[in-house]
């Protein structure tokens, strides 16, 4: 994803659909939406995530044509918002591929440290459930367990 920006610096962006979290004050313009599916996008910068409306592409045109400065309006959603897709099944078809095994494969043994599913750097991983997900990205990586790889060290500096 090239061309992306925030505060005029390159982030990563992408489009996602989300359940809006909670609000943080009952005065918020989201909260009376909490619950419901918008489509938003994602931002990643310097470690942190957070969520745009993109109902009517504002979003997406503020990293983009507006480069993340403050003279393009935005709406925020909640940073407690919870990615629905790509849906785990999208992101399931991507592991038929060998080229997918390939870089899970390494990521188990963290020869690589890219997610494989979004290409975010994996600073960490953590077993919810059944299930590994990839922090800070939150993709699902796979059922299981923490490969030894990833136990061995604490990384968790951010
Ligand atoms: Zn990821």
């Amino acid at each position: 994803m090239t061309g992306t920006f925030w505060n005029g610096e390159p982030c990563e962006a992408r489009h996602v659909r989300v359940i809006v979290g909670k609000a943080l004050r009952p005065t918020w313009w989201c909260a009376n939406l909490e619950g419901t599916e918008r489509l938003a996008i994602e931002v990643k910068q310097h470690g942190q995530v957070f969520f745009l409306d993109n109902a009517d592409s504002s979003g997406w045109r503020k990293v983009t044509e507006g480069r993340g400065m403050p003279n393009f309006p935005h709406s925020s959603l909640p940073g407690d918002s919870t990615v629905v897709w790509p849906s785990e099944e999208e992101s399931e078809s991507l592991k038929s591929t060998a080229e997918m095994m390939e870089k899970m494969s390494n990521l188990m043994q963290r020869k690589i440290e890219e997610c494989f599913r979004c290409g975010t750097t994996v600073k960490a991983m953590e077993k919810i459930g059944r299930c590994v997900y990839a922090r800070p990205c939150g993709c699902r990586l796979w059922q299981g367990t923490v490969p030894g790889a990833w136990k061995s060290r604490k990384q968790m500096t951010f």
